[in-house]
Parts: structure tokens; sequence; C-alpha cells
């Protein structure tokens, strides 16, 4: 039996092929990371303790999204890290605004230069130290912090075994405590490309681009005892790639 049109979908009949297997599936978008969140959240959003605080911000904030304004009956973790409960870390939002913010969220916590919106204005004096992998970041913002707070997110992604949506979630609640208190901090973040960049400059840090050249980058890159092969070839690459 041959597959048959269904309209435009065409319903296959016959076992798919390795080919079908591996090609991107027809999305189901979202079900399986909903599904992660709740088993990875610190409350259940079934648990007697989040229903509790849930009506509390829903009740204090009339059920009006703090995004757009219109009425929303969810509420949102506004640092992206669900086990902060605090009061002044929660919102309501409506479905679209949160979903919307859930994606930013994703995006955050994917690369170490990205700066969350959320992220308090420096008090204090911020210095992102960025560079290609291999440029001698850590080296120099060791040198430049001597004492002060040095927050490394790209050392600590090559050395712990923590997933990096973890790592730097961590980094980012560091900075924003930091920050707020006015205390001075050295930041290392690979930070390719120029947007990244003129947004911590905008947001109020010192911006120091470290480029040795492609050789003694890649040099370092083959020296380095943290990274792996892989890491190794990975780092290569993302030195090809870094503007
Ligand atoms: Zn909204």
């Amino acid at each position: 039996m041959r597959g048959h049109d269904e309209g435009q979908r065409v319903v296959p009949t016959k076992p798919p092929t390795l080919g079908q297997i591996t090609a991107p599936a027809k999305r189901t978008p979202r079900a399986r990371p909903r599904e992660n969140r709740q088993r990875t959240r610190a409350l259940h959003t079934d648990s007697r303790q989040w229903r509790a605080i849930r009506a509390g911000v829903l009740a204090e904030e009339l059920f009006v999204c703090a995004s757009c304004g219109s009425w929303g009956n969810q509420v949102d973790h506004i640092d992206g890290d669900d086990s902060n409960q605090q009061r002044s870390n929660l919102w309501c939002l409506c479905v679209s605004c949160h979903a919307r913010k859930t994606r930013i969220d994703q995006v955050e916590l994917s690369n170490t230069a990205a700066l969350p919106y959320w992220m308090p204005s420096p008090v204090g004096p911020v210095i992102l130290v960025c560079g290609p992998p291999g440029a001698g970041k850590r080296e120099k913002a060791q040198e430049l912090a001597g004492g002060v707070l040095l927050l490394d997110a790209e050392h600590e992604l090559l050395t712990s075994t923590d997933p990096a949506p973890v790592v730097i979630r961590r980094r980012n609640a560091a900075l924003a405590a930091a920050v707020k208190d006015g205390r001075p901090v050295v930041v290392v973040a690979d930070a390719s490309g120029a947007r990244h960049r003129i947004r911590w400059e905008r947001w109020g840090a010192q911006v120091l681009a470290l480029h040795p050249g492609r050789a003694e980058c890649a040099e370092r890159i083959r020296l380095d005892n943290r990274r792996t092969m892989d890491q190794k070839i990975a780092a290569i690459k993302a030195l090809d790639n870094w503007r």
C-alpha cells in the first residue's frame, strides 16, 4: 500500500528509513522542554507551596501582566532561577509574555556573553575581559582582579561538570549580587560579536577585548590542559569564528 494524500499531509504507510528518522522531526514544539522544566523545577507547579506563592503574587499584582499590562495569570521567576522564591524575583505575566520570557531566558543561559535584561545597573566598577579562546583572558582577568571578585564562567565550563545553564545562572546571580552592592568585579566571557560587547558597555562595564593573534591563541589552546582534545578542536573553530 502506498502513502496517500490527506489534504497537504502525506501519511506514510511504510516504516521510515534512517534518513527520515534523523531528519528534523515534525515539530512538536515545547512539549519536551516543558516536561523537563517541570521535572527539574525547585517547586512543582502543583505543589501546595508554589500554589500559595503564586496566589499571593497574583493577588498583589491584580492579575496584570508586568510586561504588557493585559490580564495575566502566570507567575514567572524574573532571573530565570525557579529556586529563587524571593518576592522581588517574582512577577505576574500573561501567557504570551511568559512564553517570550522563557525563550529569552533560554538564550541568556546558553552564552556567557549574554547579559540578562534584569541585571541591575552596576554601582561600582565592572570590567569585562573578552576575546577568543586562547586569548589569555583568565590570566589578564586575574591580574586585573587582584583580590576583587572574578567571575569566569568560561573557566567553569571547562572545569566543572555542571551544564552550561547552571554555570551561567550561577555567574549571573553572583554578578547581580556584586553590582547591587557596588563591589568591583571582573568578568570573563568570549563575547564574540560586537553586539554583546556594546551591550556590556552600555550597561556600564569597561570592556577589554584581547586578541593576541591566531597563532598565539592556537598555541595556548594546544597547551591548555583544562581542555580535552574535542574541546581543543571546538576552541580552534571558535577562534576562527570570533569577530
Ligand atoms: Zn503580557
